[in-house]
């Protein structure tokens, strides 16, 4: 629940190095597919994320899952980030780590802000084409066929690649990392870090260009309950209840309703 999660009252912003690490539900549906993707096609898979320290256990979960490779962008300087600074951050850590890759894919949202801003403003920020919410991908040549359903429609979209797809959480059910796997992620295989200065982010560049959105508080919202009780003929209540609840009831449906006192005038 965010409100059980280690706010920075002064920030406004998550204190993500006390917060409970856990790789992000959605993204192993993103992992399940680059892994599905791979078996069919042939393509090797960097999973890289932007975090604290802590975030590299993540990263050793998706290698102990089948990742060929791990990025971990990781600075003090980066920490607080909102969704337009994390994918200009990790716009610029895949041109520099993985230039020339084919495809990007991202999980729909996340766990604890849940925007689901991050893979489509990446795609922006590396000027691919992108489409959320696949339920199927395949690969022909440079083109991607995606099949999503949004709003009850399924509709299926084709671009060519390089491209950035968020995967849906309705399909590529994640397989469970096998012994193997987690002994040689744990034990063997090594993880890149990348700090601000490696990416050419400046304090400087930071303070200037860095989130644009300011938490003003956070604070948890208590739900008031409080009874009235409406007595008399019914169709006087009826009245009554209308007149004390009209604007309420009009913000609630989206169109003014008339009491019958305004009708009658
Ligand atoms: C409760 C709460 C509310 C917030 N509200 C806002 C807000 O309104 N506006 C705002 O700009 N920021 C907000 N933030 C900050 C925001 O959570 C971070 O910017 C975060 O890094 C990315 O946003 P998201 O969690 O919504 O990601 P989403 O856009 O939901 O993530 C979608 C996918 O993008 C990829 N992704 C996201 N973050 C990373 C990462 N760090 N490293 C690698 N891949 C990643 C993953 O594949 C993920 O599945 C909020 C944070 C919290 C905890």
């Amino acid at each position: 629940m965010v409100t059980e999660l280690p706010w920075d009252e002064e920030t406004g912003t998550l204190r993500r190095d006390l917060a409970a690490g856990m790789m992000n539900p959605a993204c192993k549906h993103a992992m399940e597919a680059a892994l599905q993707l791979r078996e069919k096609y042939g393509a090797s898979i960097t999973a890289i994320t932007m975090g604290p320290p802590a975030a590299e256990e993540v990263l050793r979960e998706a290698l102990a899952m089948g990742a060929d490779r791990a990025v971990l962008i990781c600075d003090a300087l980066l920490a607080g980030s909102d969704t337009y600074a994390t994918s200009s951050i990790l716009a610029r850590a895949i041109q520099k780590e993985i230039p020339g890759c084919d495809l990007i894919l991202c999980g729909a949202y996340t766990s604890d802000s849940e925007t689901a801003q991050v893979g489509p403003q990446l795609a922006e920020e590396l000027q691919v084409p992108s489409a959320a919410y696949a339920e199927h991908l395949e690969i022909s040549g440079r083109t991607l066929r995606v099949r999503r359903l949004v709003d009850n429609f399924r509709e299926t979209l084709e671009m060519e690649c390089p491209a950035l797809i968020t995967v849906s959480m309705e399909r590529y059910d994640p397989r469970y990392a096998s012994f193997a796997g987690l002994n040689d992620a744990f034990a063997q295989t090594e993880i890149s870090v990348l700090n601000a200065e490696a990416l050419g982010i400046t304090a400087a560049e930071r303070e200037a260009y860095g989130s644009r959105t300011r938490v003003r508080r956070v604070f948890v919202r208590s739900a008031q309950k409080r009874n009235v009780v409406i007595t008399g003929a019914a169709a006087n209540a009826a009245a009554e209840f209308l007149d004390k609840y009209q604007r309420k009831i009009s913000a609630v449906i989206g169109k003014s309703i008339e009491t019958k006192k305004q009708a009658q005038t």
